[in-house]
């Protein structure tokens, strides 16, 4: 093993376990992820050193081969509940005792699972953040194309209106929790084949707030929101495709401490009679008479933006493109639109009267 234990601990080889214990509170309090100069690496490391040198046996044996052997011994006497995250004012189970017990002895060599639990964990409020929601919105086609504001109605967690959130029946007086001592959280012990985890939950007695009225709010029974209806705007940007996804941060359920999840609006757009959309360009089609097809014209186009003129020039031929620039599709979050396409088509009459037969014939090409 790499690290030197002594070293990170900052005590001499021949330290005495009183000074070793002093040293780690000395180093815990300083380092503690809650705080503000909180270092979870060093807190880690700390830990770690302690879990050895705090233990007659595992130090013995440290100091004999550099490294412990798991299972060899007890990490003293199965106190699992020692909270080190207790936090808050006077850092919980540090008491005159010294029942110092992080549980960690078992997870010496899981690194990584040891990492993620405190990265996932120990993060102030992550467990509390309301649920993430999602919502569906049918849109036309020229919404999808300008983009559009819509009001949703939707039913969740929002905030209490009885206690503006706080989780107090109004005028109630507010304490400190006494399950978690202020904190919010409290840890929760998970046995696992890899050993017994500890987690940090929100605290249900206070729900994470840290703080009890005398009297919870008779409506949200402290919780601060209930279930109920929510008008949002959703803002749809031009551009967006039949089922693409908006999301709106902030506009999920609201969870404990007024930490709300997303909110993901789910976007169907219905299809057009006269437009087709491909990529950002809009395709459409325009028929023509032969006689505007020899000699030209001018013929009238459906856009997204209502009728505009296109000139046929004359001698058109069937299936000719024309391009009607920027009147596509605005550009997803970005400037500009796509274009149109006009497909022509030129209408060959199926049968002519005797009088068009005579003119038809006089023709010469
Ligand atoms: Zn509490
Ligand atoms: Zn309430």
């Amino acid at each position: 093993m790499a690290t030197d234990y002594y070293k990170v601990l900052g005590v001499d080889k021949a330290a005495n376990q009183e000074e070793i214990k002093k040293a780690f509170r000395k180093l815990a309090h300083e380092h503690h992820p809650d705080k503000k100069t909180g270092n979870i690496d060093k807190f880690k490391e700390i830990n770690e050193a302690y879990q050895v040198l705090g233990n007659t046996e595992k130090r013995q044996q440290y100091d004999q081969y550099g490294q412990t052997f798991s299972g060899a011994g007890s990490n003293g006497g199965g106190r699992p509940g020692g909270n080190p995250f207790a936090g808050g004012q006077g850092f919980g189970g540090f008491g005159q005792g010294g029942n110092v017990n992080f549980d960690f002895g078992e997870m010496g060599d899981l690194g990584d699972i040891f990492g993620s639990f405190f990265g996932g964990g120990a993060g102030r409020g992550q467990s509390a953040r309301g649920h993430d929601l999602q919502a569906e919105l049918t849109i036309d086609f020229k919404e999808a194309v300008f983009g559009v504001e819509k009001m949703i109605e939707l039913n969740k967690q929002i905030k209490c209106a009885n206690c503006a959130g706080s989780g107090a029946e109004p005028g109630s007086k507010i304490n400190t929790c006494s399950t978690c001592g202020g904190s919010g959280r409290v840890v929760k012990i998970q046995q696992t084949i890899l050993g017994n985890f500890q987690t940090q939950v929100t605290c249900s007695d206070c729900h994470g707030t840290g703080q009890k009225p005398d009297k919870k709010c008779g409506v949200c029974r402290g919780a601060g929101h209930t279930r109920g209806q929510e008008k949002i705007k959703v803002i749809i940007p031009g551009g967006i495709s039949d089922g693409q996804t908006v999301k709106i941060s902030g506009k999920g359920d609201l969870g404990e401490r007024g930490q709300a999840g997303d909110l993901y609006i789910l976007v169907s757009v219905t299809k057009d009679k006269n437009f087709v959309r491909e990529g950002d360009d809009i395709l459409t089609e325009a028929h023509i008479s032969l006689k505007q097809a020899l000699l030209g014209d001018k013929i009238e186009i459906a856009t997204v933006e209502g009728p505009i003129s296109l000139k046929i020039p004359e001698g058109t031929q069937s299936r000719t493109q024309f391009r009607l620039k920027g009147k596509g599709v605005t550009h997803l979050r970005q400037h500009g639109r796509g274009d149109q396409l006009v497909e022509v088509i030129v209408d060959i009459p199926k049968s002519l009267t005797r009088a068009q037969r005579k003119l038809v014939e006089q023709l010469t090409f």
